[in-house]
Parts: C-alpha cells; sequence; structure tokens
C-alpha cells in the first residue's frame, strides 16, 4: 500500500491580506527586496484597479501606487499630498 502524500497545509494560514507600503518622498521605484536580498526596482504605476481588500483598507478611489514586478501597492508619500496645503511664508 502506498503512503498517503501528505497535502494538508499547516492551518496556520493567515488571510492574505494586500501588502501596502507607504512611498518615501520622491520614490518612484519598488524598494521590496525578494528572499535573496535583491533590490525589486521595478517602476511604481499608478493603480487604478483596487480590490475590494484594498479599498476597504485605503478607501475607495485612493491614489494608489503598484509595483510593475513583484506588486507590492504603494500609498502615496503623505508629505507628497495634492496642492490643497501649500507651503506660504
Ligand atoms: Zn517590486
Amino acid at each position: 500500500m502506498a503512503e498517503e502524500t501528505p497535502q494538508v497545509a499547516p492551518s496556520s494560514e493567515a488571510p492574505r491580506a494586500p501588502k501596502i507600503k507607504v512611498r518615501k518622498p520622491k520614490q518612484r521605484s519598488c524598494d521590496e527586496r525578494n528572499e535573496k536580498g535583491k533590490l525589486c526596482a521595478g517602476h511604481l504605476k499608478r493603480w487604478y484597479e483596487l480590490t475590494p481588500e484594498v479599498e476597504a483598507i485605503v478607501g475607495k478611489g485612493a491614489e494608489i501606487y503598484r509595483c510593475e514586478f513583484c506588486k507590492v501597492l504603494f500609498r502615496p508619500d503623505p508629505k507628497q499630498l495634492p496642492n490643497s496645503y501649500t507651503l506660504r511664508y
């Protein structure tokens, strides 16, 4: 009799929450590192097709960028928000 192949995954699997980072000032490329420690450096592109999971976190119609390679999501740098708060001395 053949031994049963173990195919039951450990039950500790957490629900997959989308990973959302925050862009650093002037950041244009992804700073994720893969398991070998190599910088991803993918281009961050404006991402319009927010999934419901992401919308639940960032809000509907939020400005979100996504790495073209590893698909990590980025929120805009909070200091670079639109001109509603222009510095005037
Ligand atoms: Zn990336």
